[in-house]
Order: C-alpha cells, then sequence, then structure tokens
C-alpha cells in the first residue's frame, strides 16, 4: 500500500488560520484536515451537478453515453449512475442516489442534493474547529429526530384509497418530463402495483410488473394488460399463424435445426446419394422434432434464444407452420423465470420432456396492431402467476426510455406506500417543519451539539430553497415567507411552484409517501457522516 497526497485541489489555503481552545491539538494536524476539506469539495460538486434537476421546474440533463445513444432525463440516480466520476468521495454520492433507489425509488435528486447541503454545514463547523466525530454524531443524532418530526406530521393512508395513492404518483410524475402524461400513467402505476398486493402485504417485488417498450404511437398509448405482452414477434417468414385461440403454450429451450459437430470437422461428400441421404436425414430429424412438439397438443411455441446454433431454420420453420403452430424465437434467458412463472409452463430443455403437463393454457395468443406496433399479448392465462405487464409506448427511444423510468419512480412510490403506509406534504414543506423543529430543540441542547444541530437544521432549507431557484422565484424572499407560514401554524404550508406563490401544499395534490422522505434524510446524513470520519486516503497498488 502507498500513501499519496489527496487527489484533487490542496485546500489548504481555506483552513482556519488561528483556532485555539479544547480542538487546537486536532486542528494542528493539517494532513487529515486537506483530506476531509477536499473529500467535502468532491461530494458537493456531485451535489451541485444535480441540483438543478430537483422538482416539477427542474430542468432536464442530455447525457451521451460512450456508445453514443443519447439519454434526455432528469432522474437523479440515471444522471449519476451515467457520470465518470474519478473522485472516490464523488463516488460515494453517486452510490448514495442508488441506494436511495432501491430504498425507495424516487428522491433520488433530493438525497444528493441534501447530501451535499450537509457537506456544506459540516465544513463550516469544521472551520470553527469542531471536531468531525462530534459533527457525525450529532448530525446522526439530528437525522434521528428529523424522522421522529416527519413521522409526526404524516398522514396514514390505506391501500384501498386509490384517490390517495393517484396523488401520490401524480405528485412524482410532475417532476418528470413526462408530467404532461401523468394522467396516463398514474392509474397504471397505482392499478399494476394494487393488482399485486394482498390487504396484508408489506411489500410489492417490482419485478412482478413488467414493462415492455415498443417505440410507436405515443405516451398516451401506453396500457395496462391483464396477462402477459411479449418483447418479441411471431415468425412469418414461412406464414406460421400468427393468432391462436385457446393456445397451448410450450417454452423450450433447445433448438430446432440440425446437431453440429463438436468441433470444425469436414465431411467431404463426393457421392449424389450420399448428400441425398444427409439432407434426409437432416429433415427427418427435424420433422420428428416438430411432431412431438404437436403431440404433446402444443400450439404455440416460445423459443429461447441460442448463441450455439440456429434456433429455427427454415426448415423447421416450414415443418411448425404446417402444423399450425405459432412460432416466437429469440426469448431471453433472463425473460424465461418471468415468463414461466406468470404462463403457469415450465421450460423444457430437451424434447423427450416435452409433455402436456409442462404447456402453459391461454385463451388467446394475438399478434395485432397496436399504434403502429406489432405486439403479442397473451390475454385470459389459466393457473399463471400474480404478474402484471405495461405496454410502454412512446414516439421515439430517448422518450419511452424516458417514460419508462418515470414509470419506475412512480410504480416505487406505491411500493413505498405500501411498505409504509404515510403520506406527507411535498414541495418543501416537510423539510421547512423539520427544519424548525430542530432549530427549535438545538436550543435545550448545550456545547458544540446545540451548534451542530442548528446547522444540520439550516442546511434541510435547501430543498424549499431549490426548488424555489429552479422555480425562478427569489429562494431569500419565499424560504422566509415559508418559515414565516409555518410559525403561524400552516404545517401544509409549501412552495406552489405553479403560481409562484406559498399555499397549502396538499390543496394542490402535492404529497409524497413518508418512506420517500425519511430515507433520503437517513441515507443522506449517513453518507455525511462516513465521509466526515475519513481522515486519510490510500492506494492500494
Ligand atoms: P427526486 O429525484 O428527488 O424525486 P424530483 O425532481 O422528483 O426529485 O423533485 C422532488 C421534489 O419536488 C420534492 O421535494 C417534492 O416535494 C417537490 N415537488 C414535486 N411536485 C411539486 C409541486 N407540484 N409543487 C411543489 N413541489 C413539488
Ligand atoms: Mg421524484
Amino acid at each position: 500500500m502507498a500513501t499519496t497526497a489527496a487527489p484533487g485541489p490542496s485546500p489548504a489555503a481555506r483552513l482556519p488560520a488561528n483556532v485555539s481552545g479544547a480542538n487546537a491539538s486536532f486542528s494542528g494536524q493539517s494532513k487529515p484536515m486537506e483530506v476531509r476539506l477536499s473529500n467535502l469539495t468532491a461530494a458537493k460538486a456531485i451535489g451541485d451537478a444535480v441540483r438543478t434537476s430537483l422538482g416539477p421546474k427542474g430542468m432536464d440533463k442530455m447525457i451521451q453515453t460512450s456508445a453514443g445513444e443519447v439519454i434526455v432525463t432528469n432522474d437523479g440516480a440515471t444522471i449519476l449512475s451515467h457520470l465518470a466520476v474519478l473522485h472516490p468521495a464523488a463516488k460515494m454520492l453517486v452510490d448514495l442516489s442508488a441506494a436511495q433507489d432501491i430504498e425507495a425509488g424516487d428522491g433520488t435528486t433530493s438525497v444528493v442534493v441534501l447530501c451535499g447541503s450537509f457537506l456544506n454545514a459540516a465544513e463550516k463547523l469544521l472551520e470553527k474547529g469542531i471536531h468531525p466525530t462530534i459533527i457525525a454524531e450529532s448530525f446522526l443524532r439530528a437525522s434521528r429526530k428529523a424522522v421522529e418530526y416527519l413521522t409526526e406530521i404524516s398522514t396514514p393512508v390505506d391501500m384501498k384509497d386509490r384517490n390517495s395513492l393517484l396523488r401520490a404518483a401524480s405528485t412524482s410524475l410532475n417532476s418528470k418530463i413526462v408530467s404532461q402524461y401523468s394522467s396516463i400513467l398514474a392509474p397504471i402505476a397505482v392499478s399494476a402495483v394494487t393488482r399485486l398486493i394482498s390487504p396484508t402485504s408489506s411489500n410489492v417485488d417490482l419485478r412482478d410488473v413488467r414493462v415492455v417498450k415498443k417505440v410507436g404511437g405515443t405516451i398516451e398509448d401506453t396500457e395496462l394488460i391483464e396477462g402477459v405482452v411479449l418483447n418479441q414477434n411471431a415468425i412469418t417468414s414461412q406464414s406460421g399463424p400468427t393468432r391462436m385461440e385457446k393456445a397451448k403454450i410450450g417454452l423450450i429451450q433447445f433448438q430446432l435445426s440440425s446437431p453440429k459437430s463438436d468441433m470444425d470437422n469436414q465431411i467431404v461428400v463426393n457421392d449424389y446419394r450420399q448428400m441425398d441421404r444427409i439432407l434426409k436425414e437432416e429433415r427427418q430429424y427435424i420433422l420428428n422434432l416438430c411432431k412431438k412438439i404437436k403431440k404433446s397438443g402444443c400450439n404455440v411455441l416460445l423459443i429461447q434464444k441460442s448463441i450455439l446454433r440456429d434456433a429455427v431454420t427454415d426448415m423447421s420453420l416450414h415443418f411448425l407452420a404446417k402444423l399450425k403452430i405459432m412460432v416466437v424465437k429469440d426469448v431471453e434467458r433472463d425473460e424465461i423465470e418471468w415468463l414461466s412463472r406468470s404462463l403457469g409452463c415450465k421450460p423444457v430443455a430437451d424434447v423427450e420432456q416435452f409433455t402436456e403437463d409442462k404447456l402453459a393454457t391461454a385463451d388467446l395468443v394475438d399478434e395485432g396492431e397496436h399504434a403502429g406496433a406489432k405486439v403479442i399479448k397473451i390475454t385470459g392465462i389459466k393457473g399463471g402467476g400474480k404478474t402484471v405487464s405495461v405496454l410502454c409506448m412512446g414516439a421515439n427511444s430517448v422518450v419511452l426510455e424516458e417514460s419508462e423510468r418515470s414509470l419506475h419512480d412512480a410504480l416505487c412510490v406505491v411500493r413505498c406506500l405500501v411498505k409504509k403506509r404515510a403520506l406527507i406534504a411535498g414541495g418543501g414543506a416537510p423539510e421547512i417543519h423539520v427544519s424548525r423543529q430542530l432549530a427549535h430543540y438545538a436550543q435545550t441542547l448545550k456545547g458544540m451539539e446545540a451548534y451542530c444541530f442548528a446547522a444540520y437544521a439550516e442546511a434541510l432549507e435547501v430543498i424549499p430553497t431549490t426548488l424555489a431557484e429552479n422555480a425562478g422565484l427569489n429562494p431569500i424572499a419565499i424560504v422566509t415567507e415559508l418559515r414565516n407560514r409555518h410559525a403561524l401554524g400552516e404545517v401544509n404550508a409549501g412552495i406552489n411552484v405553479r403560481k409562484g406563490l406559498i399555499s397549502n401544499i396538499l390543496e394542490e395534490d402535492v404529497v409524497q409517501p413518508l418512506l420517500v422522505s425519511t430515507s433520503a434524510i437517513e441515507l443522506a446524513t449517513e453518507t455525511a457522516a462516513l465521509l466526515l470520519k475519513v481522515d486519510d486516503f490510500h492506494l492500494t497498488r
């Protein structure tokens, strides 16, 4: 291991000149301080990178990936996951956003902005000469208090109360590029999740919601489908069927083509009779396979993609079409589990095992036109698992991808409400409330802890400040008025970014799950505390 200097520009110049008192000996060591400040600077830079994307009036980012693909998004986790971040401390903020994405799914911009603000506050406290351990511990205690205050002002929500769920999902969608379609996407997200849960469930596995993306139509053509939608299309090159009533669906992992030799062998044939025999053998072999498939009663065949040899050949397709079997190939390996669960069939790897009990039954498999794109829908499935499909449409892939990401956020918001059935207001209202309560509480504390609590409380104001900034309002005027309104007892006063003033934000239907806010505060504080406690930086060979 080799010890190196901290990366980035040396912030030594910003060190406090003459700190005295209890922490003088700690301040005397300059290297840990340099490392710490360098980490803080790098991490704050990440916070600043996504700051302008916060809220319904936030800006979008255009990202070009190394593969040349263009992404337009304003989702914090998506922006950060594509950045080429080098500094290790900055990477922790990228991970922070990813952690929030896993825990709550929404609030991925807020969490990074909050963490940047906590680090900013910490830097000022460090400059005052307060020991980093004290700052870190006070911040963690303050975050636990903040979560208490948030829980106090939350209102419980019933999963049967579809209206509340819709409001929460719409709020999340309203801060997206696709916000004008929130009236279409929000009901889809709510129906998808409520279909999967039972009254007692405490979580939903969003992998049970499959989003199939097709370019075509507009986002308005997005729909929730009772049944299964396939990514693939039917093969029609040998004019096989594309519609099957009373379908018996088989999912196979073997190939319908002649076997290849293990190695690169050559067979020299110098006789027409021999050549005929080879062709006949091949024909016989494939015909046998197809007949065995037909014998099981199967009339729709889903074939897994194979890299070893062709999944189907012209000849096998010809036979299958003759036998009136609909064929879909190129089913991906990672779709197999979901498909077999949703359809209630078993994947088969060997033709000898291909029997009727492995097949799924559905009323209809139909490849129809949906807003200009060909889509296979499987409906009326008997004995399938509890899953849903969403067919996501969009005019081009940039819009489509962002629509899918936004739908994911909305699904996560509803999932948050399943996990923790409580809602709070949005628009900066909860942050101001907690900030005021914490500042009040800080007055009951003594010494440096009181300082840290007060600084933490002030740092929370970054959310309303940024919301106001991004909406083109005067942040100082707005936040001061917001504080005053809260002081007058209006707990739900928030920034109404549409009208550019302060109003009761619940009346504007801006609500968010409690879990999104509490998890953002907890995770952001943890990361800030972790960064504060780092005092040296090493590279391994
Ligand atoms: P994140 O990735 O953190 O979810 P968003 O861009 O979705 O970031 O912004 C979320 C913030 O915007 C939350 O603080 C939320 O309260 C606020 N917000 C969302 N919709 C509105 C609205 N209509 N008016 C005011 N604030 C809003
Ligand atoms: Mg959001």
